[in-house]
Order: structure tokens, then sequence, then C-alpha cells
């Protein structure tokens, strides 16, 4: 059983309750307002100092406890995902093609539920609270429109925390990883440029297809014989478009793709590689070739001393059996743009069913969680944020 606190405990049947509530109404990135709204008025109604439309549909909340100290950051997004639920439970989606497949609906919760308590303490705590509620986590933007929107310019947290229910792992545990958390991620568009012509008379054109299909293969080496074997890093294309019919040899190719990586550097290194290979390429094979990198986000780069008190933490609260210290994950998070400014712990909520049947992953239409995880994910955020206040 984990430790939780009477003043998490007491509230849980709410927690519960606005959790099926947001699950019911979910939003997609940008278009939060319902769940803002929610969001903007607990916030108020517990003393927070709120800030609404901060990029676009994220919200803020700043305490100050009864004395100076520290500030902690703690987010959590809000958007929902394009997907038809396929679940029978009673809080399913009542918006068609709309999900929260993704369990930013218990973030939310979590996190509302958590100012609550921390609210309720203020009066006896050393330092400040501020909560950020983030849009369109999936669209890797929300976060970046926020800091646009000056949120880390009027207030300077000290530590950060956020975290993501996953059913990766048996609710009653909490996955903390140490350093990179998760992948940075960039987003490649490739175009080959030759010259048409009739697929009869190769001679007379400059095929830009056997160019691209040159250059899918060479890019496979750039992990394999150019990233340090024991990095981590993944070059996927994913998209490929070429001409029009059998008998036509077209002018371009177009070819889209993803890098992931944990290591800025590397991630340098393998962009620069990158276009090196596609130029080359397509210059030996009489073709230009246009490289746009859009690198979409950093790496979750965990902090060493912020992780070391999460992971204490969370021994206190699951036992320490019951942290977990996976690999970090190839997915990515835009928490990164917040986690290069403030010193972060990025955990994992586990939330498949404590019986340790298999759990439904996020992103699935069947996605859902054991709701007995929410309290553990509430009590963590508590007493990290209260626990970093003191730190030294
Ligand atoms: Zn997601
Ligand atoms: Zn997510």
């Amino acid at each position: 059983m984990a430790n939780i606190s009477a003043a998490v405990e007491a509230l849980v049947p709410k927690l519960i309750a606005l959790r099926r509530d947001l699950h019911k109404h979910p939003e997609l990135g940008f278009q939060e307002v319902r769940t803002a709204g929610i969001v903007a008025d607990r916030l108020s109604r517990l003393g927070y100092a709120v800030q609404t439309g901060v990029g676009k549909t994220g919200v803020t909340g700043f305490l100050a406890g009864g004395k100076p100290g520290k500030t902690i950051l703690l987010r959590a997004d809000m958007d929902a995902l394009p997907i038809q639920e396929e679940t029978d439970v009673p809080w399913r989606s009542e918006r068609p093609n709309v999900m929260h497949a993704c369990g930013h609906d218990t973030h939310v919760a979590m996190a509302l539920t958590a100012a609550e308590v921390l609210a309720k303490a203020a009066p006896s705590l050393s330092g400040n609270l501020y909560f950020v509620f983030q849009p369109a986590e999936e669209a890797a933007s929300g976060a970046d429109a926020m800091l646009k929107d000056g949120v880390l310019k009027s207030v300077k947290p000290d530590a950060a925390i956020a975290i993501h229910t996953l059913t990766f792992w048996p609710a009653g545990t909490l996955a903390i990883c140490d350093g990179a958390a998760m992948a940075s991620a960039d987003k490649l568009e490739i175009t080959v440029t030759g010259k048409g012509g009739h697929g009869a008379s190769p001679e007379r054109a400059v095929d830009p297809v056997v160019a691209a299909a040159h250059i899918i293969t060479a890019l496979q080496t750039l992990v394999s014989r150019e990233a340090p074997p024991l990095e981590a890093a993944i070059l996927s294309i994913t998209m490929l478009r070429a001409g029009t019919a059998f008998n036509i040899i077209p002018d371009t190719v177009e070819m889209t793709g993803t890098f992931r990586c944990f290591n800025p550097e590397l991630r340098e290194q393998q962009m620069a590689s990158l276009a090196r290979t596609v130029n080359g390429i397509a210059s030996a094979l009489r073709c230009t070739a246009r490289v746009t990198d859009e690198f979409v986000t950093p790496a979750v780069l965990n902090d060493p001393a912020v992780t070391a008190i999460a992971r204490a933490v969370a021994s206190q609260i699951v036992g320490a059996d019951k942290v977990l210290a996976p690999q970090p994950l190839t997915g990515s998070e835009d928490a990164a743009f917040f986690w290069q400014r403030v010193p972060g712990c990025y955990a994992f909520l586990g939330a498949a069913p404590a019986d340790g049947s298999p759990g439904v992953s996020v992103h699935n239409a069947r996605f859902d969680i054991d709701e007995s995880a929410l309290p553990i994910g509430v009590e963590f955020l508590v007493q990290t944020a209260r626990t970093l206040l003191q730190s030294s």
C-alpha cells in the first residue's frame, strides 16, 4: 500500500470525479477552453494569482508561501488526441474523434489536487508555487507558445516537476529516469531534384528516384557508422512522395522523416552528417537536394539534484522497490523547453492494472488507466514540491 497523506486521501473522491469529468470532455491542442476554465476557476478559489490565455489556452497560477524562499514550477499538459474512444467506461469521451488517450486528463486532475493540498499548507511553506497548465503538448508547440508569452520572465523557478501517467508499469509504481527521460525530436524534410523525362529514355533525364533511394540507404549509416555505439539515436524516413505514372521519370522526390536522440551534441553532429550525406549523394548522381530540419523539441534531461530528491520522495510513498529507473523513452515531450531553463525532474506514474495484466498503451483508442495510481501521483507532486522548497 502506498503511503498517502490524510490531506491527499481526503481529496481522492474529488480527484477521481474531476479526472472523469475531464475525460468525458476532451479538447484538442490550443482548443482547451473548457479545461482551462476549470483550471483557472479552481486555482483562483484556492488563492492563486491566475493568468489565463498564456500561449493561447494555457493557464498559470502563482502562490506565495508564508515565508520567502524558492519557487517550484509544477507543470501539467491539458490537450487530448484526435482519436475515437473505444473503451466502454462510463466516463468515455462524449466528443466524437477526440479522446484523452495520453492521460493528460489525469495530469490536470492530479496537478489541481496538488494545488489544493499545497494551498492549504501555504502559510507554513517557505517559498512559492508556480503551476503551469500547458496546452498543445501533442503538437509539441504549447510550451514554446507559453514561453513566448513570458511564462518564465516574471517568475524564475528554482526547480520544476511533472509527472506523466503511463501504462508501461503497474499502478503502485513510479518510474524516474536519471539524466535523459525523453528524446529530442527533429522533423526532417528532404527534396531531391533532378530532371524529369520519359521512363524509357533515362539518358535524357536526371533521375531523382534513384538518387533518393541511395540517400535513404546511406542515411542508415549515420547512426550505425557515425554515432558512438553506446549512444542511442534513431533516424527514420517515414514518408516518400514521387512520380505520377509508370513511364515518367519525375522532376522531384520529397521525403519526410524524424531524428531522435538524447545528447544535444550528437544531434548537432548527426544533423550536419545528414546534410553532408544528402547533398553529397544528390550531387554525385547529378541531382540537387534541399534539407529542412525543424527542431521540434529538445530532449527532456532530468537534473541530478532535483531527481535525487524526487526519487527519495517516491521511495517514501511507494517503497524503494516500486521506484523504477527505466531506460529513457524514445518519445518526445515539449516540457523539454521548460527543463532547458529550469532544473527539473520529469517522472512517470505507473497506471497499468495493479493485478499485473498488461495495460493498453497511450495513443490507443482503448487506452485506460488504473485510477488507484492517481493519489500516488498527487502525493508525489505535493511531497516533492515541499521537499524541494526545504532543500538548500
Ligand atoms: Zn501523447
Ligand atoms: Zn502525453
